[in-house]
């Protein structure tokens, strides 16, 4: 066995979240689990392929890559060095148990939407699909995190939702509980890519932090900023509100890489 593979092996049994040795001369961070971003670091000037399609990276060899809440559990990455040498590293990946979470007291109209919100709904997630598709050169994803909110945990990452008894999509965002008006801080710099009104969101913020990776801030009261506008992380963008399908005020923070979505607790655990 290669010390590479070694170090794979135990970054999955362990769930460090630290940096682990994957192959010579390249480095993953964080958990290979269902719903995790990694961050890795390949030699300057690499290629760097996710199941053979080929990945953002920077000129000094960073790239991310994550996988969704039920994913398969087996990856590979490819590194091309600059010398024309390929690494194939399998990656396993561990899976995860969510939880169920019955919610009440959610207003009819969002539940079952009404056939004339249908369009909009449609529209909505038009509109979010393409900003999220964003690939810009930003680097702002290798730091660590700002936690956008202040408050208690109110709901996790892709638990099964049960609203007035109907089972509809599972959660995809990181809850915290606060009071309205509340800051909200942007979690790492970046460019503001949607600010608007939607269906289930609410007033919704979508922050481009660079290599594919976004975040999604939704049910707010306010926001401050506008799209296209430059943000520095822990600058207040918005205030904690309770707008779209809420029984409470609180903040659903999210996080993409394109369409895959992430989980904002494991980044803020590293
Ligand atoms: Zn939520």
């Amino acid at each position: 066995m290669k010390a590479w593979q070694k170090g794979l092996l135990l970054s999955c049994s362990l769930l460090t979240g630290l940096a682990v040795q994957a192959a010579d001369g390249v480095t993953l961070q964080g958990k290979l689990t269902q719903g995790s971003l990694i961050r890795g670091q390949a030699p300057a000037g690499a290629t760097v392929l996710f199941n053979e399609q080929p990945i953002s990276v920077t000129a000094d060899g960073r790239f991310v890559f994550g996988i969704g809440r039920d994913a398969s559990l087996q990856h590979q990455l490819t590194i091309i060095k600059p010398d024309g040498a390929r690494d194939i590293m399998p990656l396993q990946f561990a899976n995860r148990q969510y939880d169920i979470q019955h919610i009440s007291g959610v207003a009819q109209k969002y539940v079952t939407p009404p056939a004339e919100v249908t369009a909009r709904i449609q529209h909505d997630n038009q509109k979010v699909r393409q900003v999220r598709s964003t690939l810009s050169d930003k680097t702002a994803i290798f730091a660590q995190p700002q936690r956008p909110a202040e408050g208690r945990i109110s709901g996790v990452y892709g638990s099964q939702r049960i609203f007035n008894g109907e089972p509809r999509n599972p959660h995809y965002g990181l809850d915290i509980a606060a009071p309205v008006g509340a800051p909200v801080l942007a979690p790492w710099d970046g460019k503001v890519l949607l600010a608007d009104d939607l269906y289930f969101s609410g007033l919704t913020l979508i922050i481009d932090h660079g290599m594919g990776v976004t975040s999604t801030l939704m049910h707010l009261h306010a926001i401050e900023v506008t799209v296209g506008q430059q943000v520095r992380q822990g600058e207040q963008v918005a205030e904690v509100g309770a707008t779209g399908r809420v029984t409470g005020p609180h903040l659903d923070w999210r996080i993409n890489w394109l369409q895959e979505r992430l989980d904002p607790q494991l980044l803020l655990a590293d």
